[in-house]
């Protein structure tokens, strides 16, 4: 050992120093951080049926049931990250929502007539289960027969899981309208996404999940092409559609990505019912997404069909928040299930 290299060495050595110090004192700070705050990424089931609470760390949590099948579950101190997924909700409950309560998260609970739960435990992986009741048998036998489906299924877009859907209780023509195509891409967003491919691929998966249920389902566009609005209320009109449902995603200009939040539009009266359906379920599947709410308007297509006619606004393409979502397809997926499950809930009220 040269002493040159000690003298370089020990003045290396005091150079660090100070460095330690305050490195160490950096990486005790996120473990304060993350003991008072822990973040909910998902919820999603295990093969066993067990609902699967993914949090950053073992949470606080407390199981409130009453004697009449509700049951809240509260996560303290523990937030929903903006990249936060559930699964939809389980048939086998009658009620499963999601919501921010000031520093926690309650999640409401009900079950179905003569079933119960347990209280959740924490798993070998340090999370949070909640065995789920099993489905109820007859609500899977009212399925009335499946019609021809008029969209072949040829996409090689991945399937979506259809846990939670209801089956539909009678037969219904849906019209399914992904907006723009062809040389209207839409409004273009943050990153260059466009609303045209967004809206075709939610309203592909929004048919095959109600043909999947039993429906007939009439898309105006099936590919990247350009439909006058005049066409698609005519595919409406001659199909004698029960319900129209025209796809769209938001956008404001690039300077507003504060901006960002789901709305539906009906323009009759008799439409009001079917947009609150659709709306309901996009905000109990995103809780944590902005509801801007049910809205009427004078949108062409939903003011010249003659059957019950929905204008959906999945999120703003422009919006910083919005925008990484609806350029993921696992949200995009979810945002399927989540119209296809407000279609039926007003098919089947
Ligand atoms: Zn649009």
């Amino acid at each position: 050992m040269s002493k040159r290299w000690l003298a370089r060495s020990a003045a290396v050595a005091i150079a660090c120093l100070p460095a330690l110090i305050s490195l160490e004192a950096i990486s005790t700070q996120p473990a304060i951080a993350q003991a008072a705050v822990n973040n909910l990424r998902s919820i999603d089931a295990d093969a066993e049926g067990q609902l699967i609470f993914r949090t950053d760390a073992p949470p606080r949590f407390e199981w409130t049931p009453d004697l009449g099948g509700n049951y809240q579950l509260t996560l303290f101190d523990t937030q929903l990250p903006l990249n936060f997924r559930t699964l939809p909700p389980p048939l086998s409950l009658a009620r499963f929502e999601i919501n921010r309560q000031g520093n926690n998260i309650v999640i409401r609970l009900r079950t179905r007539p003569g079933s119960r739960l347990e209280p959740p435990v924490m798993t070998a992986a340090g999370l949070l289960g909640l065995m789920l009741p099993k489905a109820s048998l007859p609500a899977l036998t009212t399925a009335p027969p499946r019609l021809t489906p008029l969209v072949p299924n040829l996409n090689p877009i991945p399937q979506p899981s259809v846990v939670g859907l209801p089956p539909l209780t009678r037969p219904a023509v849906i019209v399914i309208d992904p907006g723009h195509g062809g040389r209207d891409p839409g409004a273009i967003g943050i990153g260059g996404i466009r609303e045209t491919d967004i809206v075709l691929d939610i309203s592909t998966q929004v048919t095959r999940l109600l043909q999947a249920q039993g429906a007939q389902v009439v898309m105006t566009r099936q590919d990247d092409r350009e439909v006058d609005l005049a066409p698609r209320v005519a595919i409406a009109q001659r199909a004698r559609a029960t319900v129209f449902v025209s796809i769209h995603a938001n956008a404001l200009s690039m300077s507003r990505p504060d901006v960002n939040g789901i709305e539906t539009y009906f323009f009759s009266a008799a439409s009001r019912p079917l947009a609150q359906a659709i709306q309901d379920r996009m905000m109990q599947f995103f809780p944590d997404m902005r509801n801007r709410g049910v809205k009427q308007a004078r949108f062409y297509v939903i003011r010249q069909t003659t059957m019950p006619s929905s204008l959906v606004e999945v999120g703003f393409v422009t919006g910083a928040e919005d925008a990484p979502r609806l350029a993921d397809p696992t949200f995009r997926a979810q945002m399927s299930q989540a119209i296809a499950a407000g279609i039926l809930d007003f098919l089947n009220r």
